[in-house]
């Protein structure tokens, strides 16, 4: 389940969330743990790793065609049909961001309700925390700095 896990999230997550840094505590296993499950997946063909261009000691985690059709695959096959209610997922999700805000855990939440995300002009989104330029894209993905408009 991990391997899938990692998958995932690297799926849904910006490029301040692709990192074994992020994995961990998004996770909350150990790096050492993690890097392992990386390593493995890597040698496996179902992601690869890009050193940031601005800053050589972070890489980028990204699932490969192949990593993406097998969390495609298992959410598909054990998902797929179940009938989700709405109300009970909302009151999960009050519920779960309770139990983080309590616990001091990142929110890992999706970037466009993000209180630093910002887009003066109404058509370019920036982040406010690091001042760089967000895609329409990147305002749907989840983000490790995310917090909670208030
Ligand atoms: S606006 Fe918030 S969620 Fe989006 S990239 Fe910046 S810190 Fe992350």
């Amino acid at each position: 389940m991990v391997h899938l896990e990692v998958l995932a999230h690297l799926r849904n997550s910006n490029r301040y969330s692709d990192t074994i840094q992020a994995l961990s505590e998004y996770l909350g296993q150990t790096k050492s743990s993690i890097s392992q499950t990386v390593g493995f997946l890597e040698s496996e063909g179902y992601l690869k790793r890009t050193r940031d261009e601005k800053d050589k000691r972070v890489f980028h985690l990204t699932p490969s065609p192949k990593g993406r059709r097998l969390v495609q695959e298992f959410e598909s096959r054990f998902f797929g049909d179940v009938d989700v209610d709405t109300l009970s997922v909302k009151s999960l999700e009050r519920t779960l961001r309770e139990i983080q805000k309590r616990n001091g855990l990142r929110s890992f939440g999706l970037c466009f309700s993000c209180r630093h995300n910002l887009n003066p002009s109404g058509q370019k989104f920036v982040c406010g925390l690091t001042g760089e330029s967000l895609s329409a894209n990147d305002t749907k993905l989840r983000c490790r700095e995310h917090e909670e408009r208030v």
